[in-house]
């Protein structure tokens, strides 16, 4: 528990991770009194594989956290390779804004990473508090909220904004009515692990086959995560039951040499499952209220944007929040909107498994085109200003 003062808060954000840490981080930078929690324990652990896109990179780079990022034993990641049945189409990382490599940093990692620099900037911090519900005024409007501290005593925290960045089961999004325009059709669901001495080259692989997928992805420690991805009906019916056997089955089935590589490489971790979930974008503000991550807006994790997507909707958020009127809120939405909808739908096509090997490959394509605009407009906010100093900018609506 980190705790500078009590007292009331422009925000108070719950959840402390990707999306919550990002957000305390840049509203504090912006001199703004912040309190953020979590439920977890920090540095904990939570179910996500972690590979980071361009744009993910980029806000690290603007933020001035990838070195330390890198200092920790991440390793830089120079190559994209698609495994297209036994065709290979091996894409190097293109210099650019600042990137020249992806990271894919254990969650152990990045999380508490983001914790450290959201409190060097000046946001409190506190591990081990629940939102129980938000607090209303008579007017309706969100002015607070009450947590259970790690006792389970019920605190009460005063806020002008409180935010939810509470991730895909979201407390505050349900009573803060936040209303969802877009449901998804598809979902997939995923078997991954860690293992070292796996002996495929530092990069990021995605090997695909009709009806499944999977990837080996190089993180911390030396390690590979490695991802199988199929219908939830197969995981559900027969998967599920031994998901030892059902990893080893799908790997065997998308890549004969990724699984003898498995095969032969140490397993650092037991296996974790995501069954799958419909993704969705809800409406991200009310009355005193926001959403940010996955608590407003969730795609399939097969393509493995949603953090880099946090990363994005912290910094529009921040500028939002900053600036405080119904206005900047509005240009928040849009702004998300106008840039996740493209991806929302390239993941849709992706998720559906209704594709043979030269219709993924345009997929694929597709999917890269909608991550453009999302580079492009960070990029053009150029570097973020040092942790402690206070400015003002515009949201491109
Ligand atoms: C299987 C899987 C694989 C994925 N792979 C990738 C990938 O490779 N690349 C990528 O970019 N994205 C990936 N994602 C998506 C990524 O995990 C999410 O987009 C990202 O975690 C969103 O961050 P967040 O901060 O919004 O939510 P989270 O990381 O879920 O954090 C939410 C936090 O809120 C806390 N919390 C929840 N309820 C409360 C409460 N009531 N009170 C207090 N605290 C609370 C939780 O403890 C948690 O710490 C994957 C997701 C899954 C499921």
């Amino acid at each position: 528990m980190r705790i500078r003062s009590n007292g009331s808060y422009d925000a108070l954000v719950i959840g402390a991770r990707c999306a919550g840490a990002a957000t305390a981080m840049l509203m504090a930078r912006r001199g703004m009194r912040v309190l953020a929690v979590d439920r977890s324990a920090y540095g904990s652990d939570t179910l996500s594989t972690h590979a980071l896109m361009r744009g993910g990179v980029l806000q690290l780079h603007r933020w001035g956290l990838l070195p330390r990022l890198a200092a920790l034993d991440t390793p830089a990641v120079r190559n994209t390779v698609f495994h297209y049945g036994e065709e290979v189409v091996d894409i190097e990382i293109r210099p650019a804004d600042g990137v020249d490599a992806l990271y894919a940093p254990r969650r152990t990692v990045l999380d508490p990473l983001l914790v450290d620099a959201a409190w060097g900037a000046g946001a409190e911090i506190r591990h081990g508090y629940s939102l129980i519900e938000l607090v209303r005024r008579p007017d309706g409007r969100v002015a607070g909220a009450a947590l259970a501290d790690p006792e389970g005593r019920r605190v009460e925290i005063a806020a002008d904004l409180v935010v939810g960045a509470d991730g895909i089961a979201s407390t505050a999004a349900r009573p803060a009515g936040a209303r969802g325009p877009r449901v998804a059709r598809h979902t997939t669901a995923a078997i991954y692990g860690y293992w070292s001495g796996l002996g495929w080259r530092n990069a990021y692989h995605w090997l695909f086959r009709q009806g499944a997928s999977a990837g080996a992805i190089a993180t911390n420690g030396g390690a590979h995560c490695v991802f199988v991805a199929v219908p939830p009906a197969r995981f559900r019916d027969t998967l599920r039951q031994d998901m030892a056997a059902g990893f080893r089955q799908v790997l065997a089935e998308v890549s004969p040499a990724l699984a003898e590589a498995v095969a032969g490489a140490h397993q650092e971790s037991r296996l974790l499952a995501f069954a799958g979930r419909r993704g969705f974008l809800r409406r991200p503000f009310g009355s005193g209220w926001a959403l940010v991550g996955d608590a407003g807006y969730f795609k399939d994790p097969l393509t493995a944007h949603g953090i880099t997507d946090a990363f994005r909707d912290a910094e529009l958020l921040a500028a939002a929040a900053a600036e405080g009127t119904e206005e900047a809120f509005a240009a928040y939405e849009r702004t998300r909107d106008a840039l996740s909808l493209p991806l929302f739908e390239a993941t849709e096509e992706i998720a559906s498994f209704e594709w043979d090997i030269e219709t993924v490959k345009r997929h694929h394509l597709a999917l890269n085109k909608a991550m453009r605009p999302e580079v492009e407009y960070l990029a053009a906010l150029g570097l973020a200003p040092p942790a402690g100093t206070h400015f003002v900018e515009e949201i491109a609506a």
